[in-house]
This record gives structure tokens, C-alpha cells and sequence, in this order.
């Protein structure tokens, strides 16, 4: 195998919390990442997902533990925006137009007006969203407001990834349609991705690697390898291969 593009060692982490109470959020969580690879946090509520993806962003310190990019601490990769962050609500400004709002995080890292030009069409036209770009998010479907939000975290090219539930506020349909254009998204950027969510079938459905966790204290309890042809569209969720990945891994939390 490669050397892994993101490695996770030992990491633990313990809230401590007003009352003096620890809540141990994550323990001994070990994980090794390939480069282009898409791998989902998958598990029930509480079981830190959010957590660890906030760690290997640099927005929490694990109480013990580390995570490496090619030898670069989280600290050093946030620094140089190595990392694109889409979180569940994709926090846009509504003062801003579609394309402003994508422009945030060029004009805090002080890249020149045309290639930030350049790259607002890029990205607009890489998530479906080329008429829209002078629209306001209050003129957007929820979907259609996602999309700016991936847009917005593709635009400085990051190498990697980080997607906190991004699809779990909208309707089956428009989730399913998503999920269909990230891969589309992934396969034409080749970023790595590391996408969490509860939602079994999005897992199966996305990923090279689904990485089962269960609660109290959070841990890996399974990764699961989905070896299902690609490109893939939503067609393959009617497949019996399919239906297996998604029994063994709903089976899988049986008894945790
Ligand atoms: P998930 O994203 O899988 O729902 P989280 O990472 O948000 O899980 O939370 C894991 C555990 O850590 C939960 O028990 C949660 O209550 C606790 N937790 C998360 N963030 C904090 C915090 N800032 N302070 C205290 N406890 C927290
Ligand atoms: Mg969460």
C-alpha cells in the first residue's frame, strides 16, 4: 500500500465539562488515509464523527493522540488551506452574492481578482451552479445552497475535503441527487474526502471506505471496503450488492 495521505494515531479525546464530569468523546481512534481515497464517518449520534473531523481541521485538540498530512501537523494544513471545510448548514452571507460568497476565502488569502475570477467560474460550473452565481443564497433551494457551500470550500483547491452531514437538512430527493454530483465533483477534482454521516445508504453509496463508529466512548468498531463498480449512480441503490453493504453494516451495530 501507499503512505497513506492522512494518518491518524491514538487519538483520544476527553471533554471536560462544567460539572467536572469527563465526557470521553473519542478513544484510541486509528485510522490511515489514502490519497483521492472517499471515506466516510458513519454511526449514530454522540459517537464524535464531528469530533474527529474537528480535529483533523485543527478546530479541537485531541487530549491525546495525533493527526498527520504527509507529515504536516492540522495546525500546519489549516495555516496554508490545505483543507476545504462544507458543514451541515452551509453559513453563507446573505449581503453576498452566490459568487462573493465563493470569494470569501480567496480575498482573506489575498489571491489576485483574476484568478479569483477565474476560479469562481471554475468551481460555479464544477457544482452545477453557472447561472446562479449572481443570485443571493435567499433566492436558493436548500440544495442549491450546499452546492455554494462545497463551491465555496473547492475555490482556494484544497487537497483535501471535510464534510460534516452536508446533505442530512434536505429532502430524500435532493439528498439522493447530491450525493449522485459529489461523486461527480470527486472523481473530476480527485480530492480526498472525508464525509460524516448517519445515513447507512449515503455511506455505501459514496464511499471506497466506510468507517463504522459506536458511542460511549466513541471508537472505530468496523471499516467496511465497498467494492462497487464506478462511477456509480443512484441506479446501483436498487442492486442486490448494494442492499448487502447496507444489511452488514446496519447489522453491525446490532448488539453495540
Ligand atoms: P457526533 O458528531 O457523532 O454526533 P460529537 O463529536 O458531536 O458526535 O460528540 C461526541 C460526544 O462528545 C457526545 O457525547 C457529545 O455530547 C460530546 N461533546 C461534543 N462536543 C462537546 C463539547 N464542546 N463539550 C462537551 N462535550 C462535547
Ligand atoms: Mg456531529
Amino acid at each position: 500500500m501507499n503512505v497513506p495521505e492522512i494518518q491518524i494515531k491514538d487519538v483520544s479525546m476527553v471533554y471536560q465539562v462544567n460539572n467536572g464530569e469527563d465526557i470521553v468523546a473519542l478513544t484510541d481512534v486509528n485510522l490511515d488515509i489514502q490519497e483521492g481515497e472517499f471515506i466516510s464517518l458513519l454511526g449514530p449520534s454522540g459517537c464524535g464523527k464531528t469530533t474527529l473531523l474537528r480535529i483533523i481541521a485543527d478546530l479541537n485538540q485531541p487530549t491525546s493522540g495525533s493527526v498527520s498530512t504527509r507529515g504536516q501537523s492540522p495546525r500546519d494544513i489549516r495555516l496554508q488551506r490545505k483543507n476545504g471545510i462544507v458543514f451541515q448548514s452551509p453559513v453563507l452571507y446573505d449581503w453576498r452574492t452566490v459568487r462573493r460568497n465563493i470569494c470569501m476565502p480567496m480575498e482573506i488569502m489575498g489571491v489576485p481578482k483574476k484568478e479569483r475570477t477565474a476560479r469562481i467560474n471554475q468551481v460555479l460550473e464544477l457544482v452545477k451552479l453557472q447561472d446562479f452565481g449572481d443570485k443571493y443564497p435567499f433566492e436558493l433551494s436548500g440544495g442549491m445552497q450546499q452546492r455554494v457551500g462545497i463551491a465555496r470550500a473547492l475555490a482556494l483547491n484544497p487537497e483535501f475535503l471535510l464534510m460534516d452531514e452536508p446533505f442530512s437538512a434536505l429532502d430524500e430527493f435532493t439528498r439522493e441527487k447530491l450525493n449522485e454530483d459529489l461523486l461527480g465533483i470527486w472523481s473530476k477534482t480527485k480530492k480526498t474526502v472525508i464525509f460524516v454521516t448517519h445515513n447507512i445508504p449515503e455511506s455505501v453509496f459514496l464511499s471506497d471506505r466506510v468507517v463504522v463508529l459506536s458511542p460511549h466512548p466513541g471508537r472505530i468498531t468496523a471499516i467496511v471496503d465497498i467494492d462497487l463498480p464506478r462511477p456509480r449512480e443512484n441506479s446501483i441503490r436498487e442492486t442486490p450488492e448494494f442492499y448487502e453493504y447496507v444489511t452488514k453494516i446496519r447489522r453491525s451495530f446490532e448488539g453495540v
